[in-house]
């Protein structure tokens, strides 16, 4: 390390997917870059494992995988007999996967001469970092921009201790090697029911505890009503306004209270899962002589340009309050401030179209308004709606089940917000978001000619719907 003697144009702290996008860009764009990250490299797969959530995504494919397998494919004249789990190798496809994007990313980091750090760094001036680690002595390094891209980290409650044994965080959550019978989650976020599916379709009994008395608060009512329906359906036991309030380890067993209108429960079970949350990893990134603006929850403080108060210091992806705690959030922001610092003229982030992906099966997808938060302002809309179940029938291996949602401006016809539950969200709200991207209305989705049969023909059914012109509904 203390051969680190050059100057660099840029300095980017993380190597999360905001921080090697913006790492990558600035090098396409022929800026001389460092980045530095603490991750452990010696750690299952090394530098930028953090790839979004991607080891989440690969292990719901797998577990989709084999729940297919056990369920009604017969009726396909498919039959699979004897099927069943090897988890310690689902995990090592899931770590093999990680590794294999670990290793492209290098490989486009080394092909474009960025210089990678294995060490905590820490910003204590405008143009300066200082680098310490066990292994050598610390050193400052200059550089004419620093970028901030240290993302985010589960947020810690008391009552419930992290040992990653009993009581796990969503990481180690991805890689136990035996099934646990009974499963507890604490949240019903985002990611507390990404691991719900998970472990619920591999065969665990699985109780998620939410605090909160409302479902999936964020996105469209009539979807998240939908969605609590379809889940509970699969197995899940869903509580809501149940709040964890302690947890205690006997017998290898976690034993949880937690309260709700009716008083306090208790729960026994196998391993808690804690997806309480999460806040910007923002701790210990700035030397308090730098004086860099950060709010009371460690959100780092930054304009519509992405820069913080100090100047050629920007901060991207959850370290910020702009925008959702999404990958591809912070992957727009770190080409953005790449291109602003190379001169380049490029498109500003759009904070108003970035899509929500939830990855449950079936998945859930949205960008723009909900019904609700239309109807609280008052705004006139026109709602069209499409069953999924009419269209996926002869595209997916099981019964499909969910519905789009188009909602649209009564006066304009432009395109205010569109709501996905069920199988290929994920895909299909990409079309959604271009059409959004380009202001168009639920006309010119509804005159657009699909591929028959396919799933996007859905969205253009329910854009059809708006005007009553729905040709399968
Ligand atoms: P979240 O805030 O969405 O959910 C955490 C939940 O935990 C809340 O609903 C809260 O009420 C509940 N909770 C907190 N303390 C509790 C207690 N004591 N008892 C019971 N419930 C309690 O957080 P998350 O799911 O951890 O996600 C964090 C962030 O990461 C979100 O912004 C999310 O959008 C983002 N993220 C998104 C994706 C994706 O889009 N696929 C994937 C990963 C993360």
């Amino acid at each position: 390390m203390s051969k680190v003697k050059a100057k660099y144009d840029v300095i980017v702290i993380g190597s999360g997917p905001s921080a090697y996008t913006c790492a990558i860009r600035c090098a396409q764009l022929g800026l001389k870059v460092l980045c530095v990250d603490n991750t452990d490299i010696n750690s299952t797969s090394g530098a930028f494992c953090n790839a979004g959530n991607v080891g989440m995504i690969t292990l719901l494919e797998s577990a989709k995988l084999y729940d297919t397998l056990l369920s009604d494919i017969d009726s396909h004249g498919v039959f699979a007999e004897n099927v069943s789990l090897n988890l310690p190798k689902m995990i090592l496809h899931k770590d093999k996967i990680l590794d294999g994007i670990s290793q492209q990313i290098t490989k486009t980091f080394t092909e474009h001469k960025i210089d990678f750090i294995n060490s905590n760094a820490k910003l204590i001036a405008p143009k300066i970092i200082e680098l310490s680690s066990l292994h050598s002595p610390s050193q400052q390094i200059h550089a004419k921009f620093i970028i901030l891209a240290t993302e985010s980290i589960p947020i810690s409650i008391p009552c419930t201790p992290i040992d990653n044994e009993f009581i796990l965080d969503s990481t180690a959550a991805l890689s136990l090697n035996k099934l646990p019978k009974r499963l507890a989650i604490l949240g019903a976020g985002v990611i507390g029911l990404e691991l719900a599916a998970i472990w619920n379709r591999l065969g665990a009994e699985t109780t998620l505890l939410e605090a909160q008395e409302t479902f999936l608060g964020l996105s469209d009512n009539q979807i998240s009503r939908q969605a609590y329906q379809i889940f509970t359906e699969q197995g899940l036991e869903l509580r809501l306004g149940a709040r964890v309030i302690s947890t205690k380890i006997l017998n290898k067993k976690v034993f949880i209270e937690y309260q709700d209108a009716d008083g306090t429960h208790a729960l026994r079970v196998d391993k808690l899962i804690v997806a309480s949350g999460r806040k910007p990893n923002s701790e210990r990134l700035s030397a308090p002589e730098a004086n860099l603006l950060l709010d009371e929850n460690g959100y780092v403080h930054v304009n519509e340009n992405c820069r913080t108060n100090l100047p050629g210091v920007y901060a991207i992806g959850d370290l910020t309050l702009h925008g959702p705690m999404l990958s591809h959030k912070g992957m727009a922001e770190g080409v953005f401030v790449a291109e602003q610092i190379a001169g380049v003229i490029g498109s500003s982030v759009n904070y108003n179209i970035i899509p929500n992906v939830i990855y449950t099966e079936p998945e859930i997808a949205w960008i723009g308004q909900t019904e609700q938060a239309l109807k609280a302002i008052g705004d006139p809309i026109n709602i069209g709606t499409f069953p999924l179940s009419i269209n996926h029938q002869p595209k997916s291996a099981v019964k499909s089940n969910g519905m789009i949602k188009v909602i649209a401006c009564a006066n304009t016809d432009k395109i205010l917000g569109v709501h996905i539950i069920g199988c290929h969200a994920s895909e299909l709200i990409a079309q959604a978001v271009l059409a959004m991207e380009f202001s168009a209305s639920s006309e010119d989705l509804a005159r657009t000619i699909h591929s028959h049969p396919s799933s996007a023909e859905a969205l253009r059914e329910a854009a059809l719907a708006i005007k009553n012109k729905g040709l399968n509904s």
